[in-house]
């Protein structure tokens, strides 16, 4: 069943049609990669499915609700979550702090720290912050400031800040970029364990083609904002339109 659709998505930037009429679906329990060169609308089309962009033209659908023109805080409430945004993470507090105060403004909005603290929901919220820092084993860091943390750890925090909202969609951007070797083979472990401690359906897009190969069950690929091919990472191999667009042919 699919959770996700999109139909006809575009998204203009003045003359450059960077999302150029983009349907596919994402299916429950998949996860399912965004592929393509450089500039071929990767991010946008990401950005218009969280609201943090509106499209030009097209639909959103999750869930079988049109949530096309919802703001970024009403896609995240509606279950669409999107990891890796370094703006996240709130460096002077703790691991734990972050990860709570993500949880308590996905149900309240965002307030201040102190103000959300008070809620009477806060108990109930750190046993989920509990559950999300353990997905990402950074609950032995809990106590420690954000700012801290080495960089791989600081984008599992993320994980768990966008998880923290609880959401059946999680939306990753290149999550492994600027990452050591080592960073990057742990943080792929982490997205397959993810899916299936967390039942959690990925949206992923990723430049590095052994790791899409390795996690994804379909792949969407892209070209100059249009879709070039979209199947198996087997299928996808073997599209010729792909081959060319990656030889820059
Ligand atoms: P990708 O993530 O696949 O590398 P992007 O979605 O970031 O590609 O960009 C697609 C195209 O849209 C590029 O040509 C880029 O320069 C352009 N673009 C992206 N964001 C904006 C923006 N806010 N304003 C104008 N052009 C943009
Ligand atoms: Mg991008």
């Amino acid at each position: 069943m699919s959770l996700l659709r999109t139909d006809g998505l575009t998204k203009q930037f003045g003359g450059l049609v960077a999302v150029d009429e983009v349907s596919f679906e994402v299916d429950s329990g998949e996860t399912r990669a965004v592929i393509g060169p450089n500039g071929a609308g990767k991010s946008t089309l990401i950005n218009c499915i969280t609201g943090a962009l509106e499209p030009t033209a097209g639909t959103v659908e999750f869930d079988g609700e049109d949530i096309t023109d919802l703001e970024p805080h009403e896609t995240v409430q509606a279950g669409v979550s999107k990891s890796f945004q370094t703006a996240s993470i709130f460096p002077e507090m703790t691991v734990r702090e972050n990860v709570e105060i993500a949880a308590l403004a996905s149900e309240h909005g965002s307030f201040s720290f102190d103000f959300l603290k008070r809620l009477s929901g806060f108990d109930a919220v750190h046993d989920t912050t509990d559950r999300m820092l353990e997905s990402v084993e950074l609950l032995g860091d809990a106590d420690v400031e954000a700012a801290s943390l080495p960089y791989g750890d600081k984008r599992r925090l993320e994980i768990a800040i966008a998880l923290a909202s609880e959401p059946d969609l999680l939306l990753m951007d290149e999550p492994t970029a600027g990452m050591s070797p080592d960073e990057t083979a742990a943080t792929v472990e982490l997205v397959e364990e993810l899916q299936d401690t967390l039942d959690l359906t990925i949206l992923i897009v990723e430049h590095d083609m052994e790791i899409i190969f390795q996690i994804a069950d379909r792949i969407l690929v892209l070209n100059r904002g249009q879709v070039i091919a979209d199947g198996t990472p087997e299928e996808v191999q073997e599209s010729e339109e792909v081959q060319e667009a990656y030889l820059g042919g």
